[in-house]
């Protein structure tokens, strides 16, 4: 089987530096086994949406040498694709609707877990819909993070796949998507591993394939923050792209040549000492 990898953004700012690692990583990884490397807009929530993000992040990819085999696939163009996900587990009553508020939800964590909505129905008001989740143990193995197991019930209980506003949920989205680009190998950032074992258990649930899944650490400020929270995540900049480009593959642990090489030797040349058995082996470390 081919190998096929993607990047997917969400189109809420401009490329920083820890979009630019996922980039990079998923790129590496896929051309380092000889497939294919995807790019999927994934622009379904407006409300989380910045105006121009999507067309900056389209131009910048290419200014770091990372260009794509097909055309990307915007999540904005796949509403159909999801409400036929949806129908099949509304049918096999996989689903039901909610309109438990907040503070109905208050005594379980937040959470929901009995597969039915506590609070009254309200047929005035459009409902959340929530997958109902099993007591189930979904256990997979990650490429670089390892051995992982999650109880669904206990950790996400009965998650929403399409929300009140009438938006489906990433969850959805991103497996109906996954398989319908025939993704073979999910190379992303560390703070979705926990979002895995509902995305293996949303493609049982749909009879749809699982991919392998490789979590790469996430880029942490000196103190240990996320760098993307903490202020100093600026945009890297694709009209100077050396310096976030040299930053990203260190990150990754490829020995850097000297600095005269332009973007695509530096690429040509990561990719000819880039070997994902060394890919640092933890959730997060820091920037140098
Ligand atoms: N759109 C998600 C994000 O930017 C990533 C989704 C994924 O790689 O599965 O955080």
């Amino acid at each position: 089987m081919t190998y096929r990898g993607r990047f997917a953004p969400s189109p809420t700012g401009l490329l920083h530096f820890g979009s630019l690692v996922a980039a990079v990583g998923s790129w590496l990884c896929a051309r380092h086994a000889g497939g294919q490397w995807l790019l999927r807009m994934e622009d379904i929530d407006p409300p989380r949406e910045v105006a121009g993000s999507a067309a900056s992040i389209l131009v910048a990819l290419p200014a770091f040498g990372l260009v794509t085999d097909a055309p990307p696939l915007f999540q904005s163009q796949r509403v159909a694709a999801y409400d036929a996900a949806f129908e099949q587990l509304r049918a096999a009553d996989q689903v039901f609707p909610c309109w438990c508020s907040r503070s109905d939800l208050a005594g379980t964590d937040g959470m929901h877990r009995n597969g039915r909505c506590i609070a009254l129905a309200a047929p005035d008001r459009p409902p959340a819909w929530r997958l109902r989740v099993p007591d189930v143990e979904v256990a997979f193995d990650d490429a670089l993070q390892g051995p992982q197991r999650q109880n669904l019930r206990e950790s996400a209980g009965d998650f929403v796949i399409k929300r009140v506003e009438g938006f489906y949920s990433y969850q959805l989205a991103c497996v109906v998507d996954d398989a319908f680009q025939g993704i073979t190998e999910v190379v992303r950032g560390s703070d979705l591993l926990d979002s895995t074992a509902r995305q293996i258990w949303l493609q049982r649930c749909l009879g749809l394939p699982t991919p392998r899944y490789r979590h790469l650490p996430l880029a942490l400020d000196a103190q240990g923050h996320k760098l993307s929270k903490s202020g100093q995540a600026g945009p890297v900049d694709p009209a100077d792209p050396l310096p976030a480009l040299r930053k990203a593959l260190a990150f990754l642990s490829v020995p850097l040549p000297g600095d005269t090489l332009l973007v695509p030797d530096l690429l040509v040349h990561a990719l000819a000492h880039f070997d994902p058995a060394l890919l640092p082996q933890c959730s997060g470390h820091s920037v140098a």
